[in-house]
């Protein structure tokens, strides 16, 4: 059969369906595509999961002697890239790429353009498939997802015939002359999502009580009696635990003793023990056997008419959690003072711990649970500590006290990594400080694009100390200063003249940079801990925000006469978050009107005049918005709750991240509607959320007339770079385009096919 760019797929199939063996297959594979697309080097990597690595196993272009002796791991070279980021990666000149690295025996220099792309099945790595040119000009962008096709298609009928399946098998054995130990292939790192960047190393922290039953999946153990034991030790180590805290507490003899006293009960009970043991006989690891008995006595607890027994169920709980800890090796007390550097291991974290925790040891956070736009990870972005979400399989993979090194960028979390991976890090480290000293050049020039379209870029700012990031990154003004998170750090509601000093003296920090305070925010996923609150089923639904301060009028007032007291004393504009009703809108200012007349009353200075603005984020709003505009001076957009609410996607639940996107079709074109709005009436409009730090939504945001972007402090810099590099006019088209769209994948697709490849992270 004659192949052509038509046929290519049934050609495969048919080399497949007639393989004199899996090695000459992939070399006939290689061999076609090179000849039907022209292309001057195709390689297939087949990827070994033992090792973590890819093997180069079939070439046209480089040097036969390279196959089978070029591997390499994720973070190491171009197509360890592909490896990590499970995405295609096409660079023009390699070898001036940051990642690139050159095989010495491959002879692969001449090459100008490398694409890269994962040969995945079901979500599975299989290798990579790499194309190389020597002309520029034979692949381009535009012929990425053709590839990507064509690899996709390569995968799957591979994998249906079990070909890489038989490369991989038959190389370890070659190689070991036996099949792997099941300690050999534990697994030596597990992917999380990124939501920012950096990547940072230390000793693996798991907090206790964080980890929880849900985190405990389906397992089974190859010997009972190991299990068995190893329960017993967990038992006699919470015995041990529950003895020590009564000695201390023996002097107080309260509840809490009483409380302790019936855990050891627990411990002691041999029917309890006995049950799980049976369990564990029956196949179950330790840790399974303990969950099912837990939560089978939980329901019992919980089906009881008596509270009081119905509350036995948290005892029980707080014990399993106990033994759990001991289980798992991380039971130890929750210091709050790291000795060495060290990466913080959670199910989740709230703002309060990470507060509480922030302290110069604490370099990283992985969470296997957790949302793109938690508080927590924006308030970790704003301690500049890395962080990385959605780890699932966390608790399998890491164990307390392991050496890791953490790529936020990627979302890979390496467990013990070899030299050659803590090298490859080095050798990152020394380039992105390169990319910071570049940075730092244009620090203090204005935002333009290149056709003169200006912008200016905030700073979202929560504590005292992100003044001075704001400073360190260039901002232009502070865009939105979440108050809540000074109340969440206190034991109790600050007054009217600790939060008069507190505002005062961030403002007198900034220098008259112009500053936008936002009333507390508390609710949701911000719970204030001295603070009494009904537990809710939907709280991002519930008593949040400004519903909070209107139902406790005493409070909001004091924040406002607070502000307005500050306002004296610097550029400063109230914002009120969670706008949903003209009602709700008319109330607050009638507040503030009051707030201001007793003020004048009695002499006190403030700025009587103060512009007053609102959160755009509840879709209501957004469809009002013509109604509330002209009670206020300005408008911002916050994207993050505006994207959970209009998609219905809670923004802390990892299950559901991959539905949370502000590339939704919803949320640009109501996005579009507000600055039409705002820009219509004259008002000022700025994009508040995460939203703010993705170069290709920036760029739609700037073709739609917004000038003012606020975001967290450390993306300033790279959102500015990418500014510097676009035109306006040449993204107009590009919005009209995308409004057009029916869905965000078809969006991301398109963006990424017109705008600056490399410029997309979400920083
Ligand atoms: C937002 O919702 O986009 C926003 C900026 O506010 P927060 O993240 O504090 O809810
Ligand atoms: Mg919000």
């Amino acid at each position: 059969m004659e192949i052509s760019k038509k046929n290519i797929l049934e050609k495969i199939f048919d080399l497949i369906a007639h393989s004199k063996s899996p090695d000459h297959t992939l070399d006939q594979i290689v061999k076609c595509v090179a000849k039907v697309y022209q292309i001057d080097v195709c390689s297939v990597y087949v990827f070994d999961s033992n090792k973590e690595e890819l093997v180069l196993r079939a070439t046209v272009g480089l040097s036969k002697k390279s196959v089978d002796s070029i591997s390499m791991k994720a973070n190491e070279g171009l197509t360890g890239l592909v490896l990590e980021t499970l995405k295609p990666v096409f660079v023009i000149n390699p070898s001036d790429h940051l990642r690139y690295k050159y095989y010495k025996k491959s002879g692969e220099e001449i090459y100008h353009t490398f694409l890269g792309l994962p040969l995945l099945y079901h979500q599975n790595l299989l290798g990579v498939m790499v194309l190389q040119t020597i002309d520029k000009n034979t692949i381009n962008k535009k012929d990425i997802p053709l590839f990507n096709n064509l690899s996709t298609q390569i995968a799957a009928t591979v994998a249906y015939t079990g070909i890489l399946e038989d490369l991989k098998t038959k190389k370890s054995q070659k190689k070991k002359g036996s099949v792997k130990s099941a300690a050999d292939r534990e697994k030596k790192y597990v992917r999380g999502i990124s939501v920012g960047s950096g990547f940072t190393k230390g000793h693996a922290y798991y907090l206790k009580n964080s980890i929880g039953f849900d985190q405990i999946e389906d397992n089974f153990s190859l010997c009972s009696d190991t299990e068995i034991n190893r329960l017993e030790t967990a038992f006699s180590k919470s015995a041990d635990d529950i003895k020590k805290v009564i000695k201390k507490t023996i002097e107080s003899s309260g509840e809490e003793n009483a409380i302790l006293e019936a855990h050891l009960m627990y411990l002691r009970d041999r029917s309890f023990k006995n049950r799980i043991i049976n369990i564990i006989k029956s196949g179950k690891s330790a840790e399974i056997a303990l969950k099912t008995e837990v939560l089978s006595k939980i329901e019992f607890f919980e089906s009881l008419d008596d509270p009081y027994l119905r509350d036995r169920g948290a005892d029980i709980e707080d014990i399993g959690k106990r033994i759990l800890g001991h289980l798992m090796n991380f039971s130890g007390t929750d210091i709050k003072n790291f000795g060495s550097d060290t990466i913080l291991m959670a199910a989740d974290l709230s703002p309060v711990d990470l507060i509480n925790l922030n302290q110069s040891n604490l370099k990283g956070i992985v969470l296997s649970k957790g949302g793109k736009t938690s508080h927590t990870v924006i308030l970790a972005k704003s301690f500049e500590i890395p962080i990385i979400i959605g780890a699932r399989k966390l608790l399998k993979v890491i164990k307390h006290n392991d050496f890791i090194i953490m790529d936020a960028s990627s979302g890979i979390i390496f467990r013990n990594p070899p030299t050659e991976i803590q090298n490859e890090y080095i050798r990152i480290e020394k380039e992105n400080v390169k990319k910071i000293d570049r940075l730092n050049i244009i620090k203090d020039k204005p935002a333009i694009t290149k056709d003169g379209y200006l912008v200016q870029l905030g700073s979202n700012i929560g504590l005292i100390s992100d003044i001075d990031l704001m400073k360190k990154y260039g901002a232009d003004f502070i865009g939105l200063y979440r108050t809540e998170f000074p109340f969440l750090i206190r034991k109790s509601f600050p007054t009217e003249n600790e939060q008069f000093d507190l505002y005062k003296r961030v403002l007198e920090k900034a220098d008259g940079k112009e500053m936008t305070i936002r009333t507390i925010d508390v609710g949701g996923d911000k719970l204030l801990p001295y603070f009494d609150y009904q537990k809710e089923e939907n709280p991002f639904l519930g008593w949040r925000s400004v519903r909070i301060s209107l139902d406790m009028d005493d409070i909001f007032r004091e924040q406002i006469r607070a502000i307005l007291r500050a306002s004296f004393y610097g550029n400063l504009r109230i914002l009120f978050p969670m706008i949903t009703t003209v009602s709700e809108l008319k109330k607050i200012i009638e507040i503030l009107d009051q707030e201001k007349e007793k003020l004048k009353k009695d002499r006190i200075k403030f700025n009587e005049s103060i512009d007053i603005g609102i959160m755009v984020e509840v879709p209501a709003a957004a469809l009002i918005l013509n109604h509330l505009i002209d009670h206020v001076d300005f408008v911002s957009i916050g994207t993050n709750d505006l994207v959970q609410y209009l998609l219905a996607v809670d923004r802390n639940n990892e299950k559901v991240a991959h539905l949370y996107t502000p590339f939704h079709p919803a949320v640009l074109s109501t996005i579009y509607k507000i600055v039409l709005t705002c820009n219509k009436n004259n008002k000022p409009v700025c994009i508040c959320g995460e939203a703010a730090t993705n170069n290709y939504l920036i760029a739609l945001f700037i073709a739609m007339g917004v000038k003012l972007f606020s975001m967290n402090s450390v993306s300033v810099p790279y959102v500015k770079d990418f500014i510097l590099k676009i035109e306006r006019k040449k993204i107009e088209p590009v919005l009209k385009k995308v409004l057009t769209m029916d869905t965000s994948e078809e969006i991301s697709e398109y963006l990424a096919k017109v705008i600056l490849p490399d410029q997309t992270k979400f920083i």
